[in-house]
């Protein structure tokens, strides 16, 4: 309702700008050749050129306008996405956590302790994802006010690599998943572990939630011969066209089919990418093939050794 009501607002300022202003500098535009041709003197030269350099200043600041309404609506439009996206996720797990909460409250399970404990997973795994969720939002808040806090320490990736396995298992059924994963690495790469983690886990989310229903994600982490270590979050999900591939680190920015295959906000790559460039030299890439799938790759340099 409130974007309809933005295009309307923004479609209003062209009609207005075209009839109020574009028609009369054309007019005027029009008038200023002619006689700028017909001109017999030097006072009739100078005032055809006078009308026309003022026809060209007022459509100059027309199309400026426009451009600066056109901004602002569509900055207007993406914060009302944002808050609607943000609030479906957020009542996702929570309508989720409820509904078991209730079927354990109401007795009906007895004393089958299978079922139970089924009930219980369910809503430890929905509260981890509420809680990814909600640690997003803070983060996109902290990164676009460049005050996100970095701990680095000179270390291998392991522990961080190995710590967004373990949150990513506790977050999807044990089944559901074919995970892969490969942790080779032993170079010290300055990083931190925290900030790495949530990257990580921000790509084993994607990969499990942009994949159809048999998932294979792996996770392959190595040194390279320059000291460098490379971290590989790998699906075989829709993957993307080259020019999405290209935007998709955009914050707001959602693939075409995205919201059909899952719910999102597109801050996570966003935030993923602002965190690996808090590391000096590091990057985030991804190679990914429409229907094919998708590989995304944490790159970190090697430590610079004492002199
Ligand atoms: P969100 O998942 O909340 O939409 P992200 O910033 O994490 O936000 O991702 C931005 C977009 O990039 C997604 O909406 C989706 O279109 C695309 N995307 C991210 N990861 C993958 C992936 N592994 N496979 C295919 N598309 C992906």
């Amino acid at each position: 309702m409130k974007s309809l009501h933005l295009n309307l607002n923004l479609t209003g300022v062209i009609v207005l700008l075209a009839v109020g202003v574009l028609v009369p500098v054309m007019l005027a535009t029009a008038v200023g050749i002619v006689a700028l041709v017909i001109a017999r003197d030097a006072g009739g030269i100078v005032t055809a050129v006078l009308v026309i350099s003022f026809a060209v200043t007022a459509a100059g600041s027309a199309v400026i306008t426009v451009v600066l309404t056109g901004r602002k609506a569509r900055l207007a439009r993406m914060q009302a996405d944002f808050v609607a996206n943000v609030s479906h996720e957020l009542r996702t797990p929570l309508s989720a956590i409820r509904l078991y909460a209730q079927t354990l409250q109401s007795g009906k399970l007895g004393d089958d302790p299978k079922r139970t404990d089924e009930c219980l997973a369910t809503i430890l795994r929905e509260t981890e994802w509420l809680d990814m969720t909600i640690d997003r939002v803070l983060s996109w808040r902290a990164a676009s006010a460049n005050m996100e806090r970095m701990h680095f320490a000179v270390e291998p990736v392991a522990t961080a690599v190995n710590r967004a396995v373990t949150r990513f298992r506790a977050m999807v059924e044990p089944d559901e998943v074919t995970l892969t994963t490969r942790v080779d690495t032993r170079l010290p790469v300055r990083h931190d572990a925290q900030a790495l983690d949530s990257v990580l886990l921000n790509l084993l989310t994607n990969a499990y939630k942009y994949t159809g229903r048999i998932k294979r994600i792996g996770v392959d982490a190595r040194d390279l011969p320059d000291g460098s270590v490379t971290i590989e979050v790998s699906d075989n999900g829709i993957g993307l066209t080259p020019s999405d591939a290209k935007r998709v680190f955009q914050p707001f920015y959602r693939a075409a089919g995205a919201e059909s295959g899952a719910s999102g906000v597109g801050l996570g790559l966003a935030i993923a990418r602002y965190l690996v460039a808090r590391h000096r030299g590091a990057t985030l890439t991804v190679r990914s093939e429409k229907g094919r799938g998708s590989t995304f790759r944490v790159r970190l340099p090697a430590a610079e050794t004492p002199a």
